[in-house]
């Protein structure tokens, strides 16, 4: 026990892991203090209003499990619309559907049948199918073949990464469903939507009864902060956690490009991607179609990725194998630590949203029931 501890918890970020440990703790009658070094609450869900749209600050964030516990936790602090993500890809001016189904066979090759389809692919991959695959490339080429992986995934994905795709993990084209149906749906998830109103109302809800300072970075007042709370929590970088002792994990970042436009309706879509190299962006977003606005103007935001830096703030893991070894060096420090370490950074996993909130209810249980 520390002598001047006014609370249970200090929780380091205010993102969906820290706004779910808090609510959690507190109703377990745990008194926490959370602090974000952001002027705002949320973490990278969070919204701004602007012209009456939920403007998503830090990138599209579409809600989407299969868990129906989460789904039930989530819908219980704000109810989620019907919102299915079905993103369309801009090749050299033809656009495609996404993810890869019978509507992009069909723009791609004129196929009519899943038969016809399957004839096509089938023999694209051919020369891939005893291929086991270590990176990225080879998983698309061997799921995809050689015309899906050009036109939809290269260009994209080495832009995204600002990586050779036959460098990247093959994990991440694994998220990207393929299936013989005309289903323009981006995931095979039961339940899906956005929270209407926006996610503020999201986190709002989960912090309602906790204390909490924005504006205050913990790395500038460590040993006060610490000192206030029984445990902290830590859901920032885990390598500048320890002072970077064992140089730096590798985050790639995005700038995004805010335009308010005097349209009602830009692009017809929430998210149009452009999947080739020359484009610098690799999506534009146009937030109203999230919670199918009717204004009588619109936003949009191109985003441009580029390597995280100490001014551009780090989104993606990079889940390399270098950066990998280096993720365990500083996750044996961490074992010796009484902080809890949680989130998309702590954990340097390339998590959703529901996939953190997973993680920090568990932990929740496993503390307090
Ligand atoms: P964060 O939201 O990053 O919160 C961490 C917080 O800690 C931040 O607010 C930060 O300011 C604060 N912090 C860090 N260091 C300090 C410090 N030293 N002092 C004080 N505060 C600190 N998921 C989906 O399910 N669907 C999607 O469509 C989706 N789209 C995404 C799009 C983009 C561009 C990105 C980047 C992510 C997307 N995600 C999506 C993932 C989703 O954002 C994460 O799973 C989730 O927000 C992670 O929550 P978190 O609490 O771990 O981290
Ligand atoms: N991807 C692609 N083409 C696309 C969309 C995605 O090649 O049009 C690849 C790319 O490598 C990307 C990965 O699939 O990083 C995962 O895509 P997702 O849409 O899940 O990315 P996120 O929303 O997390 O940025």
């Amino acid at each position: 026990m520390k002598n001047n501890a006014k609370y249970d918890y200090l929780i380091v970020g205010a993102g969906l892991y820290g706004a779910v440990f808090a609510h959690e703790a507190s109703k377990h009658n745990n008194k926490c203090l959370v602090v974000d070094k952001r002027p705002h609450l949320g973490g990278n869900t969070y919204c701004e209003d602007i012209n009456g749209i939920n403007v998503h600050k830090y990138g599209a964030h579409i809600f989407h499990t299969n868990d129906k516990t989460i789904w039930e936790y989530v819908n219980s602090f704000v109810p989620f619309n019907r919102y299915t993500n079905s993103p369309l890809a801009n090749f050299e001016g033809k656009l495609y559907n996404l993810p890869f189904n019978m509507n992009t066979f069909y723009q791609l090759w004129g196929t009519k049948t899943p038969e016809e389809a399957k004839a096509v692919l089938n023999k694209q991959t051919l020369k891939y199918k005893d291929i086991n695959p270590s990176n990225l490339e080879e998983q698309a080429l061997k799921l995809v073949g050689d015309d899906i992986y050009t036109k939809l995934i290269k260009g994209y994905t080495e832009k995204q990464w600002g990586r050779k795709a036959s460098e990247l993990p093959a994990f991440i084209i694994k998220r990207l469903p393929l299936r013989f149906t005309y289903d323009n749906n981006y995931f095979n998830d039961k339940y899906q939507g956005i929270p209407i109103g926006g996610y503020n109302k999201l986190i709002h809800g989960l912090l309602k009864n906790v204390e909490c300072r924005t504006n205050v970075d913990y790395f500038k007042e460590k040993s006060a902060l610490t000192n206030l709370a029984e445990q902290t929590v830590f859901t920032g970088k885990i390598d500048e956690y320890f002072d970077y002792c064992h140089g730096k994990l590798e985050y790639r970042s995005l700038d995004f490009e805010h335009e308010i436009l005097d349209t009602p309706n830009y692009q017809g879509n929430a998210v149009i991607n452009y999947t080739e190299s020359k484009i610098p962006y690799t999506r534009i977003i146009e937030h109203k179609h999230f919670e199918f606005g009717k204004q009588e103007t619109t936003v949009i935001t191109k985003e441009y990725p580029l390597e995280a830096s100490s001014e551009k703030e780090p989104y993606y893991p990079v889940n390399d194998a270098k950066n990998t070894a280096l993720l365990k060096a500083y996750q044996e420090m961490a074992k010796k630590e009484t902080t809890i370490f949680g989130g998309r950074l702590a954990e340097y996993k390339y998590y959703d949203m529901h996939q953190v909130i997973g993680a920090a209810l568990s932990k929740t249980k496993k503390l307090f029931s």
